[in-house]
């Protein structure tokens, strides 16, 4: 693999025609995460992920559709269009370095834009290559349905990975009355009592960070191989 700690010239010399993009956020994670972790989550992942897959991997895109977080403070949003302009500028610049299979990789659930983005770069086909969709936000959804934000999960992942340790003193277990679509028009931190976090931070271990990490570069990884079986077959 390949990423920003490596020369030119040896990202050349790597000869992967494959580049993941991963995504992220820059927002509120309740007062025990980073506002940095949906993007430094997707960057360990990704980085992980091209070590199995031989990928250039770019540095996360920090900033996302962060809106519901916008009571946060420290959070900062791009609208949904300049997200999607984002991704058209760097495909596009992907594809003139030779690149032919790029994969938007999203850790951030309300980056909902980058789907239709990567269906219209593919159907505009102005390169010679295909961009591909994996959400890995939305994996973490399954078996852990309402984690949303800040739980159990991102939580037990920083444990592992980051190195700063986490004081979870103020932290409690929150499980609104919304559903995740009223985050349409109800704030992440009103719709969860001010506390700026949605499912169980305080079920969180270290162990779990370390599990769920795997599971979810597996997930990537299979998904990237899925998806190049099918593509290498018809092209
Ligand atoms: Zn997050």
């Amino acid at each position: 693999m390949v990423n920003k700690e490596n020369t030119s010239l040896e990202i050349k010399n790597a000869k992967t025609d494959i580049a993941l993009i991963p995504v992220g956020a820059t927002e509120q994670h309740a007062s025990h995460l980073p506002v940095k972790t949906d993007a430094f989550l997707a960057e360990k992942v990704c980085e992980e992920v091209a070590k199995e897959t031989g990928a250039y991997v770019l540095p996360a895109m920090p900033f996302g559709n962060s809106i519901e977080n916008m009571e946060g403070a420290g959070t900062v949003t791009l609208r949904p269009m300049t997200l999607r302009a984002v991704i058209f500028d760097l495909t596009e610049s992907l594809f003139r370095q030779g690149y032919k299979k790029i994969f938007v990789v999203n850790f951030h659930g309300a980056n909902f834009v980058l789907k239709p983005t990567v269906r219209e770069i593919n159907y505009e086909g102005k390169f010679n290559g295909k961009v591909f969709y994996v959400d890995s936000a939305y994996g973490k959804f399954e078996g852990a349905k309402m984690d949303l934000h800040s739980g159990d999960v991102e939580t037990s992942m920083m444990m592992y990975l980051w190195k700063k340790k986490l004081s979870l003193k103020n932290v409690k277990n929150v499980s609104p009355v919304y559903n995740r679509a009223d985050l349409d028009w109800v704030g992440m931190v009103s719709a969860t009592g001010g506390a700026g976090c949605w499912g169980f931070p305080l079920n969180a271990t270290l162990k779990k960070g370390k599990k769920e990490f795997e599971n979810r570069v597996a997930f990537v990884v299979k998904e990237i191989n899925r998806i190049l079986g099918l593509y290498n077959n018809i092209k």
